[in-house]
């Protein structure tokens, strides 16, 4: 884009939104925009998204304009997809302060954005690094090519805010695995992102992306940023201002690591009711797990009406699942000695192209109906492998 062209384009936009938002800044390309849903604890909404060669700007879409919503540096943002097929229009944006889920229109629109904000993310940090080496202010680990691809791996639990799994994608607490009603409610881990249920999630630790502010945690994080802490206190040399950071978090970790151990034992006697439906629950493979044969959303007969679930096939298994996230299940079928069969008529008015059957004789038949065909004969071929002893 021509540099006069851009500069309008800038002042366009500047004029076309409401907030406290500076577009007009020299050196600023505007290098894309488009409008992406946000996937929030309830819902998706859209949002129109700014991306410069410097930040990306998050506003809401109204009549006309826009409204400023947040801006977020280029410095350190990362980007990721999920590697399941049925949510292959969906990625996440990780940055120090903010993260989320976008959801674009097509696989394809989803693909360009990714390119594009890696592209744009990269070209921001080489010239960022160049700057730092002309002014001598590199440090000797500074490098201008960090990972720009998000995985577990680089994650700093605590340094980073996580992605919040919606609310919609789980059924049950990821620790407990008590299923979650209108009363007893999800509550997100601040370190990592998941969802649990008040008592799992009862833990308070000051978080880095937050500037030490305290905040709800699971407690699987709390006990890990709690035995990081203690390694910094013994490391870390002690300057003034260190040392009254270390010993505030000391103290803080003192005082509820007692109240999560008695949080803990209360819970489990507390919860009787839940803890008969737990043992029923199958815990060895979660519902988001990378190496199954084959996941996906299929529709099963049950009940003379379809029902919605979250299915995993791994090692002749099959699970099911409420929701998506879910880290137990609902139900397993070992798969051995079953026949795959399909259609060739309609079953209640369904294309028999989207449907298939899993029989046996001492059992009701099983029936599956699939989003599409490719999804349908996907599931086909890997259930026909797994009845095979
Ligand atoms: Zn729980
Ligand atoms: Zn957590």
């Amino acid at each position: 884009m021509a540099l006069g062209t851009n500069i309008k384009k800038l002042i366009e936009i500047q004029n076309s939104l409401i907030g406290d938002f500076e577009v007009v800044k020299p050196g600023r390309l505007l290098v894309r925009s488009g409008i992406l849903k946000k996937l929030c604890r309830k819902e998706m909404q859209s949002r129109m998204f700014f991306l410069f060669s410097d930040t990306l700007v998050c506003t809401t879409p109204l009549t006309s304009g826009y409204r400023f919503k947040t801006n977020l540096s280029l410095d350190g943002m990362k980007v990721s997809k999920p590697s399941k097929e049925d949510f292959a229009n969906e990625f996440s944006i990780i940055s120090t302060i903010r993260s989320f889920r976008l959801s674009a229109s097509t696989s394809e629109e989803r693909d360009e954005w990714l390119k594009t904000l890696q592209n744009t993310i990269s070209d921001y940090r080489q010239k960022k690094f160049s700057y730092l080496l002309q002014t001598n202010k590199c440090h000797r680990n500074t490098t201008g090519c960090d990972a720009l691809f998000q995985n577990d791996v680089d994650f700093k639990l605590g340094k980073q805010a996580p992605v919040w799994v919606p609310d919609s994608r789980v059924s049950m607490c990821a620790k407990c695995h008590e299923e979650f009603t209108v009363t007893f409610r999800r509550h997100h881990c601040r370190a990592c992102g998941k969802v649990f249920c008040g008592v799992c999630s009862d833990n308070r630790a000051p978080l880095c992306y937050q500037n030490y502010k305290p905040g709800r945690v699971c407690i699987d994080c709390f006990n890990y940023l709690k035995a990081e802490a203690s390694i910094l206190v013994r490391n870390v040399q002690h300057t003034e201002h260190t040392r009254q950071m270390m010993d505030s978090m000391k103290v803080f970790f003192q005082t509820f690591s007692h109240g999560s151990s008695h949080g803990r034992d209360s819970m489990w006697s507390s919860f009787g009711k839940g803890k008969r439906k737990r043992s029923s629950l199958l815990q060895e493979v979660k519902a988001a797990t990378e190496d199954a044969d084959t996941s996906g959303y299929m529709e099963i007969w049950e009940n003379k009406r379809w029902k919605k679930m979250w299915f995993v096939l791994k090692n002749k298994v099959l699970y099911f699942y409420r929701a998506s996230e879910d880290t137990a299940a609902v139900k397993s079928i070992v798969l051995i000695g079953f026949e795959v069969q399909t259609f060739g008529e309609p079953f209640q008015k369904v294309d028999p192209s989207l449907i298939f059957q899993v029989i046996h004789k001492n059992v009701q038949p099983l029936t599956f109906k699939t989003e599409n065909e490719s999804s349908r004969d996907r599931w086909l071929k890997y259930m026909k492998q797994a009845v095979i002893p």
